[in-house]
């Protein structure tokens, strides 16, 4: 596929192009490109959503500031800049354009292409529409540290391939989807009911023949059933940011179910497990951790060394230390997700260790320091 227009190229605008040009820019190109008034042209369909594409993100004001930083990265959820514009992933595929359009030019630009409304195509609208697939979850367990620093899991899940047969229609090699004749290819039925007090009464029900889609398949695709889709197994390789939190997912665009009547499929939502850590606590960007530290040292000051998820960093006891003491290690934190090399803290609580087994020498001259505290050993 061809490298990702700018957008602003895309529409024919200056960077700097205020709200008006854009829509007006947008406005023209939508109309030439419609598939309405191009009937089967791939190429202009392509254009018209390109187009689309374009304005939905030119036309929000928070969306072009990120596309302004970031570029198409932006919206690219396994990116950092998709991490930090926090449209990452944002589906284009599943926007329904044609709201859009009919927002810009309202319902009364009708019979000016020949029908223009009166038929759903292929961008939404109508019992026909193309729908997006739905989003599916699963959960991947890491570990304290690949949260921290970011890591690459390969997963595996079941996925509904698009059928190599039919390519997707579940209509038999060589034959193709026919339009429903009970509707018309409506996907919906008017059926007139007699009742008793209002008389006739017509409704409008989906039509149970195609059960709303406007097609029927004659003779289905052997190879999924009518499907258009086939059940494998995939393995997808999930990139996880450094610094997410348990609960958090990472969200892989168009690895969800695969969508109906030609809808763009949903994505798949990876959620973090993380597994407890012996050593360290944490708390969004912050990691909390105890280290132990002989009474000597915390009342003669000295240097120790600190565990930290950047491996043993040594720190410098200030002379009478109490126990409980919280010292801060600046930076040595989770990383800021999506802010590169922003980094929380890491809190360690000293605490006085205590010996539990002492051999003669060290007795006596624990008692020795003690009377010359003018303490005495034997008494309370
Ligand atoms: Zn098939
Ligand atoms: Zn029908």
């Amino acid at each position: 596929m061809a490298e990702k227009r700018d957008y602003y190229e895309v529409l024919g605008v200056d960077k700097n192009a205020d709200e008006a040009t854009i829509k007006k820019a947008y406005r023209q190109l939508a109309k030439k490109y419609h598939p309405d008034a191009n009937p089967g042209d791939k190429e202009a369909e392509a254009k018209f959503k390109e187009a689309g594409e374009a304005y939905a993100v030119l036309s929000d004001a928070d969306k072009r500031a990120a596309y302004d930083r970031y570029g198409h990265a932006a919206f690219d959820a396994n990116s950092a800049a998709g991490q930090a514009s926090g449209f990452g992933g944002f589906d284009f595929g599943g926007m329904d354009f044609s709201d859009l359009f009919e927002g810009l030019f309202g319902s009364g630009f009708g019979g000016g292409f020949g029908g223009f409304g009166g038929r759903s195509y292929s961008y939404g609208g109508g019992a026909t529409a193309a729908r997006r697939g739905a989003d599916v979850r699963t959960m991947v367990r890491i570990s304290f540290s690949e949260a921290v620093f970011g890591c690459d899991k390969e997963i595996e899940i079941a996925y509904k391939d698009t059928c190599s047969e039919c390519g997707g229609t579940g209509a038999k090699k060589g034959t193709s989807p026919e339009t429903c004749s009970r509707c018309g290819g409506r996907g919906k039925i008017t059926v007139t009911q007699n009742n008793p007090f209002f008389g006739q009464m017509q409704t409008v029900t989906t039509c149970p023949e195609c059960g709303g889609t406007g097609k029927v398949i004659k003779e289905k695709c052997p190879n999924c059933r009518g499907l258009g889709y086939v059940q494998t197994k995939k393995r997808f390789k999930v990139s996880i940011p450094a610094g997410i939190d348990d609960g958090q997912a990472v969200r892989l665009s168009g690895a969800g179910e695969p969508g109906s009547n030609g809808g763009p499929r949903g994505d798949l939502l990876v959620g973090v497990e993380i597994t407890d850590d012996p050593k360290f606590k944490r708390q969004g960007t912050t990691i909390f951790s105890t280290v132990a530290v002989p009474f000597a040292k915390m009342a003669l000051g000295g240097p120790i060394h600190i565990n930290t998820v950047d491996g043993k960093v040594e720190y410098q006891v200030k002379p009478g230390t109490p126990t409980d003491t919280k010292v801060r290690l600046k930076g040595k934190g989770v990383p800021v997700l999506g802010r590169n090399g922003a980094r929380g803290d890491h809190y360690v609580t000293l605490m006085v260790k205590v010996p539990t087994s002492l051999t003669r020498e060290q007795k006596e001259l624990l008692t020795k320091y003690s009377v010359a505290c003018g303490e005495d050993p034997a008494k309370a």
